[in-house]
């Protein structure tokens, strides 16, 4: 088969890496890629939201399935536009990727179908939203309702917090058109988990479950990123929560898009909240979480594409997804001033010098045009990911790997994976 990956950062890295693998696949196509992804995929200088420029590449090189990484080009309806030129795709379509791009979409499926979430109202007048300051009491969640890179969220300690945040979001569109409507939340206490899904019409399968790290500093201390590291599996699943989950969450949600005609296909996100009522859903992502994938997919011992297969031809069930006892722990390092301002083009050193058995995801990389030589070129930069029989060994494996690894203003959490800490 012929495949097309969209996307270009760890997470294409490491389905990418994953598909390559499979015996089935004869080539392998990355739309942009990165440095890391042109050593498994042959990069096309095609943007992930150029939709045009994708399905023209697709129907030209007769692609038989194009698996789309980030959510932007789900919501623009990629899906969509490649299935009305008769291509397959692993993502779901632009109906059902509202469940990510509509903070409103998704709190109203979950009330519809009675899944445990935190209570909420949604507002589209900016003085009717001032109003309501304080509705749930303090700390107040406030959502943009659209796509806002993982930062329209705002937990407001007081009212004037609130109110600045309300201004920003609806009032100066901070975040342009997400900001139109907003959703303010009940604050939930409790641990957060995320639980990975296959989903077909007629399926729902959790992955095997990982932990990140949102925090910049060591400690989860201060702003958050994309996700500085992530270890799999969590240790916070036990049987009892994963009954609580498979029976309040994943079998209604399965049943709530069945009744909705929402003809999910992919892979579900589901973020969660652990209260001492039991797991509600804080949100809903249509993708591979980033890079939450990183540590999940190489413990992964199925085929990668039979399961794409098979989710886009409604056959899930059918699939044995089989899973390695190792532990995997992986590391993020991200350019200097991450996640503010940062400087790109600095020297990548050390790559060479990692174990065999040790792999490196690129994020924000690319190639010195004719040279080998690697460049930062982005925020976070490398996922080091490393496989042990405890997640101790693979910690240690991994720190030891990114200490080979050297850019200019380089920066990594020292505490991905040492469980105690937590
Ligand atoms: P979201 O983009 O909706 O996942 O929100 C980003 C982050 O905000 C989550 O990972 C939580 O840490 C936090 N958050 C979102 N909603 C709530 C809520 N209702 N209660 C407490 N924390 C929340």
């Amino acid at each position: 088969m012929k495949v097309l990956i969209v996307g270009g950062g760890g997470r294409e890295h490491a389905i990418a890496w994953k598909l390559a693998q499979s015996s089935k696949v004869d080539k392998l196509y990355c739309a942009p890629g990165n440095a890391g992804i042109a050593e498994v995929a042959e990069c096309i200088p095609v943007r992930a939201e150029d939709i045009d420029g994708i399905c023209s590449f697709a129907a030209e090189n007769k692609i038989d399935l194009t698996v789309i990484g980030p959510e932007v080009p789900l919501s623009l309806g990629i899906v969509d536009a490649l299935a009305e030129r008769g291509l397959a795709a692993f993502g779901p379509n632009r109906k059902c990727a509202q469940l990510e791009g509509s903070k409103a979409f998704t709190k109203a499926f979950l009330a519809r179908h009675s899944i445990p979430t935190a209570g909420y109202r949604e507002f589209s007048d900016l003085e009717e939203l001032k109003k309501a300051v304080g509705i749930f009491g303090y700390p107040m969640v406030i959502k943009a309702d659209g796509l806002a890179a993982g930062k329209g969220v705002v937990i407001a300690e007081d009212r004037e917090t609130a109110l600045n945040a309300i201004e920003q979001i609806m009032g100066d569109k901070v975040f342009g058109s997400a900001g139109d409507k907003v959703v303010v939340e009940e604050y939930l206490t409790g641990i957060e988990a995320s639980v990975l899904c296959f989903v077909d019409r007629k399926t729902i399968v959790p992955m095997e479950s990982a932990q990140d790290y949102k925090r910049i500093f060591d400690g989860d201390q201060g702003p958050n990123t994309g996700g500085m590291g992530t270890y799999s599996p969590s240790l916070i699943f036990d049987e009892k929560l994963e009954a609580q989950i498979r029976e309040r969450i994943l079998e209604p949600t399965l049943k709530g898009f069945q009744e909705d005609g929402l003809d999910f296909k992919g892979v579900l996100f589901i973020g969660l909240m652990i209260t001492e009522e039991g797991p509600k859903v804080i949100e809903f992502n249509n993708r591979f979480g980033d890079p939450e994938t990183q540590s999940v997919l190489p413990r992964m011992k199925s085929d990668l594409l039979d399961i794409m297969v098979a989710v886009t031809e409604d056959r899930l069930s059918e699939q044995t997804i089989l899973w390695s006892d190792q532990k995997a722990v992986c590391v993020v390092m991200a350019s200097g001033g991450y996640p503010g301002d940062y400087e790109r083009a600095k020297e990548i050193k050390g790559l060479d010098s990692v174990d065999k058995d040790v792999l490196v995801f690129h994020s924000g990389t690319k190639r010195r045009s004719s040279s080998s030589v690697i460049l930062t070129d982005g925020g976070r930069v490398l996922g080091v990911t490393a496989l042990g029989s405890s997640h101790e060994e693979a910690r240690q494996r991994a720190y030891c790997n990114v200490e080979r690894i050297s850019f200019e203003g380089a920066q990594y959490r020292n505490d991905i994976g040492r469980l105690n800490k937590r």
